[in-house]
């Protein structure tokens, strides 16, 4: 008889999004009359650049001829894209093409990592958290439960970045700019990190998936920006955010050479896992990605996002305007409400039955989101200021 993998049952029940969607769904069965707003989900508005699309269209038609036709893609990816994000995205920092692997996205990267590391590694995670660090772990054994992780709070006494361990760790998942807090990480702060890593042996998982959001001097794109880096961590990267391709399906993880543990390579490691595990992505995305890595598609992804930052600007004013405390939002698409009287639940129910507005509870991320809610900033600009006017009535007599 098979058995199931054990580990799964020693999942955390989330019920996050499904709480949100009942929630939601009596909400508008009760109310058909009301337009809801979500600003809940962390996915983006599109649509994709001309560039992207007319790379897609022209990798399709290679697919209908004998001679550019494309089967098995390599697995770590085409020459084409790897070499691409090496002269643009790390164009002035010390990474090569074969420190890159293209995946289908940041969170399988996330959630694999785990593959070439050692079940008795400690992991430590922020809290709040990106849950696909944690669950992953307690998937594949290396933590028992929730309880196995060391937890790095990022709450408004140490302005959301965590301070360093207080006890030994191996593996540190780090997010920034962090979803769900919206903040992004000094060149100070990381180097902390960075030196702590190189002192002890511990190896980073930096997941910069909002990278190109940051705008504010010194807060960090890459890690490998920090001196030190390069012994000591990997970083994941995505095209969901940075060019809208949450529904196209790309990313990239970086993993310099000189990284190594146990006289290995981790590079070569995360190579052998991808050749096993992955057949490589779609030739038609890979091509439409590399639109996004030349001259005119970085300028047509900048200007998309800078409409996102219009709203999140937009959003910020009003939220601060209505009263509230808010966070984040600058260097990243998401916005940290604190909730006046610190239930994030409650919040999130006068929201949608006052105003008709969805966002998400902070203690949904963790025992450190508890008494803030998260609002992303993707939408069309006319929505956003709808939804900002809804929350003004609704606070205007707060
Ligand atoms: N990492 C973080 C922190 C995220 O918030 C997300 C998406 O929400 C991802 C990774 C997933 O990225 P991808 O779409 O590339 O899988």
């Amino acid at each position: 008889m098979a058995h199931i993998n054990p580990n799964f049952n020693n999942l955390p029940q989330n019920y996050l999004f499904t709480d949100i969607a009942r929630k939601v769904s009596q909400f508008k069965s009760k109310h058909p009359e009301i337009n809801v707003i979500s600003l809940g989900v962390g996915d983006v508005a599109g649509p994709l650049i001309p560039e992207v699309i007319d790379a897609l269209k022209a990798a399709a038609d290679d697919m209908s001829r004998t001679e550019t036709f494309h089967g098995y893609a390599p697995e770590s990816g085409y020459p084409f894209l790897r070499e691409a994000i090496a002269a643009t995205d790390y164009r002035d920092l010390d990474i090569s093409a074969d420190e890159i692997f293209i995946s289908d996205g940041a969170k399988s990267d996330t959630g694999a990592i785990g593959d070439i590391f050692d079940l008795d590694n400690i992991v430590a995670v922020c809290d709040p958290v990106y849950p696909v660090y944690v669950d992953t772990n307690i998937m594949s054994g290396r933590a028992k439960n929730t309880k196995d992780f060391v937890y790095l709070p990022a709450t408004a006494d140490n302005s959301f970045v965590p301070e360093l361990p207080d006890r030994p760790v191996d593996l540190i998942y780090l997010c920034f700019p962090n979803n769900p807090i919206g903040v992004g990480i000094t060149k100070a702060q990381l180097t902390e990190w960075v030196d702590y890593a190189n002192e002890t042996g511990a190896v980073i998982l930096y997941d910069a998936a909002y990278e190109a959001f940051v705008e504010t001097p010194g807060v960090v794109h890459s890690i490998f920006e920090i001196p030190g880096a390069r012994t000591c961590a990997i970083e994941f990267k995505s095209l969901s955010k940075t060019a809208g391709f949450t529904g196209m399906r790309c990313a990239y993880t970086v993993i310099p050479k000189d990284l190594e543990r146990d006289g290995k390579s981790l590079n070569a490691l995360w190579s052998r896992r991808q050749t096993t595990k992955m057949n490589g992505v779609a030739y038609p995305i890979q091509r439409a990605a590399a639109a996004v890595f030349t001259p005119e598609g970085q300028a047509g992804i900048k200007k998309q996002i800078a409409a996102y930052k219009e709203n999140a600007r937009t959003m910020r004013e009003k939220l601060s305007a209505a009263g509230f405390d808010v966070f984040g939002g600058v260097d990243s698409p998401y916005i940290w409400l604190a909730v006046p009287d610190g239930d994030d639940w409650a919040f999130f129910d006068e929201l949608l039955t006052g105003a008709g507005l969805i966002c998400t509870p902070g203690s949904g991320f963790g025992k450190s989101g508890k008494g803030y809610v998260r609002f992303t900033v993707f939408g069309e600009f006319e929505t956003i200021r709808e939804a900002m006017a809804r929350i003004a009535a609704l606070y205007q007599n707060a």
